[in-house]
């Protein structure tokens, strides 16, 4: 068995303590005789699991009782919908800022619902280099809430600080850095993300939500797509998504037993570190288009001299067991996603690689 070094941007790496306890556990889960796959959504073998999920997730992030923890299906595209659904009044409307691809999916989910307004950017020729800052947002203080995207995986940023948002809740899409590091969850009406980057495999998106708003949410919506259907079952309204829920307990005990979020956070900026040095370190051959305080710790985008050169470090670094170190098709490019579960190993690996991969050039 050969394991090669994975900079996928989503579905990303995974720890390799948590797939191996996933394949020790697949066949016979905790002495049942079943796989976990095989037990009921309304069983106590899988209930003790979702429970626990939850659980985990509450300590490592610090998320008080005011605050419901869902698991849900469709991803955080369906949460796109399911925020302006749920949270902006009959004649509301909501703010949103734009910082890259998937901020602009989100408010272009609003504006189908017609309530999304647009309330900053930092898009400039088509691209998003940087974070917008608190000057830079014009805030409707009537707004339903103000939605940001915490972490741009096309664009290669992040907010390292959160906006202020006013009186009104801050929403946040937290899909490609969930658990990098601490936050403060208070200052937060509502944050979700997609699992498949940070948090676990494909198929659930988190949603962590304050109770109050899911208590005022709309009514006249679809059962489905209410959140207080949801929380009133316990994220089992219908068969949940077990084994994915199942690798979100796993992950978020593996990360607990490494020391916390305080302890990631650490691992992450030392591997960000050692990336971005070497492309400053190299400035005549390697170059990272994004302003300097707002790089992302958790996708690294740079670009080479000329496109054939990327399209070449991009194969070579394959065929040398690195993988996916492509840039989104939208911005091309190179891009090397550094999440939670990617070791220190491979980054080490991928700055050998391309110092070697420089000198040869
Ligand atoms: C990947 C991604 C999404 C889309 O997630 P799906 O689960 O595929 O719907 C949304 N937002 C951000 C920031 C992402 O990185």
């Amino acid at each position: 068995m050969k394991r090669i070094h994975n900079f996928n941007a989503g579905p990303a790496a995974l720890p390799l303590p948590v797939l191996e306890r996933a394949q020790r556990e697949f066949i016979d889960f905790e002495g049942t005789g079943m796989s976990l796959l095989e037990h009921s959504h309304r069983g106590k073998a899988y209930d003790n699991v979702h429970n626990e999920a939850i659980a985990l997730l509450r300590e490592l992030m610090g998320i008080s009782e005011d605050y419901h923890v869902l698991f849900l299906q469709g991803g955080a595209s369906l949460q796109f919908c399911m925020i302006p659904m749920n949270l902006v009044p009959k004649g509301g409307s909501a703010d949103y800022v734009l910082t890259g691809t998937w901020a602009k999916k989100a408010l272009q989910e609003a504006e189908r619902l017609g309530v999304g307004r647009l309330a900053g950017t930092s898009e400039k020729d088509g691209v998003f280099p940087r974070i917008p800052k608190q000057g830079d947002l014009d805030l409707d203080g009537n707004a339903a809430y103000l939605h940001i995207t915490t972490n741009n995986t096309i664009a290669g940023t992040q907010y390292h600080d959160f906006p202020d948002p006013g009186s009104v809740p801050l929403v946040a899409d937290m899909s490609s850095d969930i658990l990098w590091r601490p936050i403060d969850v208070s200052k937060f009406g509502l944050l979700y993300a997609g699992a498949q980057k940070n948090i676990g495999p494909s198929g659930v998106a988190v949603v962590v939500v304050r109770k109050d708003l899911v208590d005022g949410a709309r009514t006249d919506l679809p059962n489905f797509l209410r959140y207080s259907i949801h929380a009133s079952k316990n994220s089992l309204y219908n068969t949940a998504n077990t084994f994915g829920i199942y690798m979100i307990r796993n992950v978020a005990a593996y990360l607990k037993e490494l020391g916390g979020l305080g302890k990631v956070e650490e691992m992450n900026r030392a591997k960000a570190k050692l990336l971005y040095d070497m492309i400053e370190n190299n400035s005549d051959f390697y170059r990272c288009p994004i302003d300097p305080e707002s790089r992302s710790m958790m996708n690294v985008v740079f670009r080479l001299p000329t496109e054939e050169l990327e399209k070449k470090f991009i194969a070579d670094g394959l065929a040398a067991g690195l993988n996916g170190l492509k840039g989104h098709r939208s911005v091309g490019g190179c891009r090397a996603s550094i999440y939670n579960a990617v070791p220190m190993a491979a980054v080490e690996a991928l700055v050998a690689f391309m110092g070697e991969f420089q000198k040869k050039a």
